[in-house]
């Protein structure tokens, strides 16, 4: 679909190269993730969807997970989100996330991974922005924190000034192009503080210029909060655009082949050379990487 809103008299994006904040200050405010999958199978038809899985985050960083279809991307992000707790192995998310030292797999079926994360806030962003369409966007954006006062409405509407909506706080979802409907959901994510924001394929099915300035506008958002961010994508250059560090998973069982650290100044734009070159050198070294087809090996650095 076009990005053009409904409402003809609303501008189609607002501008992408405005800037709604100062850079981002130090803090660390995301949690860290310890997780170990030994095995998740589904019984309904029997499938094992994970197996051998170990990976550890740290406070703050952008995680991006790259896989085909049927890699166990959006199930492994329902473990880490809480919202499937039937799996062999162990979530830790917080602090005990980083005082165990690295991942042992521990043969136990998980049923409480999330009680002993209760203070952990989660967020999720999903490709459809799935906004409530009788709550304007401001409204919409409070929804997430319900008993707030004054002060939570002028973060919200700071937040919205921050996603570029400045002046459409007032407006309907079907009012807004579908860009502004998706940073009406990713102002929401972040106004609900979370410690650790899941997000699966958010950008997915959008033209290109509009999905690197939503691009932009999570990564300004990231860089101000420091939340810790596990982002699905089958997008190599977003991947690349994006993450501190991409996990590259294979099917049947879904599992980690190949990892690679992300060490390239930001802004990593659209025709960024230097994000064109990693992709470039990954696929040649890598074939077959975005089908899951390279044996475990390590990162070249
Ligand atoms: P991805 O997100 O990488 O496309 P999924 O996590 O959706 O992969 O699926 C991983 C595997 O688990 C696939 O083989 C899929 O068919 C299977 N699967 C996912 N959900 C279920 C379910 N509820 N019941 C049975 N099998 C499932």
């Amino acid at each position: 679909m076009s990005d053009a809103a409904s409402n003809p008299s609303l501008p189609d994006e607002p501008d992408p190269n405005r800037r709604g904040f100062e850079a981002a200050g130090s803090a660390v405010s995301g949690s860290a993730i310890r997780l170990v999958i030994d095995r998740k199978r589904f019984r309904d038809p029997p499938t094992l969807a994970l197996e051998g899985i170990e990976f550890v985050v740290d406070p703050g960083e952008f995680v991006v997970i790259v896989g085909p279809s049927g890699a166990g991307k959006t199930t492994l992000l329902n473990i880490v989100g809480g919202l499937d707790r039937d799996f062999e192995g162990r979530l830790d998310i917080g602090p005990s996330a980083l005082s165990a030292g690295s991942p042992q797999a521990s043969n136990v079926r998980v049923s409480n991974a999330r009680a002993s994360n209760a203070k952990e806030r989660i967020g999720y962003v999903f490709q459809s922005p799935r906004l409530m369409p009788w709550l304007n966007a401001l409204d919409n954006v409070q929804l997430v924190r319900p008993r707030g006062g004054q002060a939570d409405r002028q973060e919200a509407l700071a937040l919205l000034e921050e996603a570029g909506l400045g002046g459409f706080e007032d407006a309907l979802p079907a009012k807004l192009s579908g860009g502004m409907q998706r940073r009406v959901a990713i102002a929401r994510a972040f106004h609900a503080r979370p410690t650790l924001l899941l997000m699966d394929e958010p950008f997915a099915s959008l033209d290109e210029p509009l999905a690197w300035r939503l691009r932009e506008c999570l990564h300004d958002l990231w860089r101000r909060y420091r939340t810790t961010v596990l982002f699905v994508t089958h997008d190599l250059t977003e991947a690349i655009s994006l993450g501190d560090r991409i996990l590259f998973f294979a099917p049947r069982p879904g599992r980690i082949v190949y990892e690679q650290a992300v060490d390239l100044p930001h802004p990593r734009g659209s025709g960024d050379p230097a994000v064109s070159e990693m992709r470039a050198r990954l696929l040649a070294d890598h074939p077959g990487l975005l089908a899951g087809g390279v044996g475990k090996e390590a990162s070249p650095g």
